[in-house]
C-alpha cells in the first residue's frame, strides 16, 4: 500500500541555519491492512517521514508510492484528491472550536464539496464507531481529551481513506485514555482493513497497537521488524 524507496529529505538553509538532511535514503514497505509504528526520539525524522507520505513536504529525492501511484509526481491539481485518500490524526486533535462534533467530522467532506446528504451518510455511521453518538451536537470545549481524539479519528475516516497516518495521537492523553484510544484504533483497523502508520516516541504505543515497527535515529531506519521480534526479551 505504501512503498518508500531511497527517500531523502534535505531542508534548505535558512535564517542562518545550515541545510539539514532529515532523512537519509529511507526504504520502507507497508502492506495493505498493516499497522506500522515509526518510533524514535525527538529529531529522529519521524514527522518528516510522515510529511513525505502526505506530501506536506516533497522529498528531495527518492519515490513514495501510495496505492500504486508515485505521489512525488502528482501535479498540484491532483494533490487535494490524493490527500483525501489519507486520513490524518494529530497529537493536539486540531478540532475547530466553533464547530460541533458532527461538523468537525464533516469538515473534510465539506471542503471536498460533498452534499448534505452525502455528508450525513458518511458521518452518521462514524459516530457510533468511535462511541460518540450522544455527543453529536456538542462543541470541543465540552469534551474530554479522549473524546476529542475520537472526533479526530472520525474526521480522519470521514473521506473513507485507505491509509490513516497517526502522529503522536496519544501523547496528550493520560494512560487509561491512551489505552482506550489505541484499542479503538486497533478495532477500526480490523473492521475497516485500513493501513495505518503510527508515529510515536512511546514503546507502549507500538507494543499495544502495531504489527510491525521501524526504529528511526538520525534520519535512518536503524531497526525494523515484527513488534514481537524487536521487543522480545533476550
Ligand atoms: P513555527 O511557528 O511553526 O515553528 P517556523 O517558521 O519557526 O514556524 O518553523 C517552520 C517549521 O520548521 C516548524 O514546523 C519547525 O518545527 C520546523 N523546524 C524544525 N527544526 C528546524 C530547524 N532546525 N530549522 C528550521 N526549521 C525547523
Ligand atoms: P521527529 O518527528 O522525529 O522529532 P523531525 O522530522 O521533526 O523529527 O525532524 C528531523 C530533523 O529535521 C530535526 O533535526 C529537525 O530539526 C529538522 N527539521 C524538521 N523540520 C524542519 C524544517 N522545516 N526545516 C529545517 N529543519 C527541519
Amino acid at each position: 500500500m505504501i512503498r518508500l524507496s531511497n527517500v531523502q529529505k534535505t531542508y534548505p538553509a535558512r535564517r542562518g541555519n545550515p541545510a539539514h538532511t532529515a532523512l537519509h535514503g529511507i526504504d520502507l514497505d507497508i502492506a495493505a491492512g498493516e499497522i506500522v509504528g515509526v518510533i524514535g526520539r525527538s529529531g529522529a525524522g519521524k514527522s518528516t517521514l510522515i510529511r513525505c507520505i502526505n506530501l506536506l513536504e516533497v522529498p528531495t529525492s527518492g519515490s513514495v508510492i501510495v496505492d500504486g501511484a508515485d505521489v512525488t509526481k502528482l501535479s498540484k491539481r491532483d494533490l487535494p484528491l490524493f490527500r483525501r485518500q489519507l486520513g490524518m490524526v494529530f497529537q493536539h486533535f486540531n478540532l475547530l472550536s466553533s464547530r460541533t462534533v458532527f461538523d468537525n467530522i464533516a469538515l473534510p467532506l465539506e471542503l471536498a464539496g460533498a452534499t448534505k446528504a452525502e455528508i450525513a451518510a458518511a458521518v452518521d455511521p462514524l459516530l457510533p464507531l468511535v462511541g460518540l453518538e450522544d455527543k453529536r451536537d456538542r462543541y470541543p470545549a465540552e469534551l474530554s481529551g479522549g473524546q476529542k481524539q475520537r472526533v479526530g479519528i472520525a474526521r480522519a475516516l470521514s473521506s473513507n481513506p485507505k491509509v490513516v497516518l497517526c502522529d503522536e495521537v496519544t501523547s496528550a492523553l493520560d494512560p487509561e485514555t491512551t489505552r482506550q484510544i489505541l484499542g479503538l484504533l486497533r478495532d477500526i483497523n480490523k473492521r475497516l482493513g485500513l493501513t495505518m502508520v503510527v508515529i510515536t516516541h512511546e514503546m507502549a504505543v507500538v507494543k499495544q497497537l502495531c504489527d510491525r515497527v521501524a526504529v528511526m535515529d538520525g534520519g535512518v531506519i536503524v531497526e525494523e521488524g515484527k513488534v514481537d521480534g524487536i521487543f522480545a526479551n533476550p
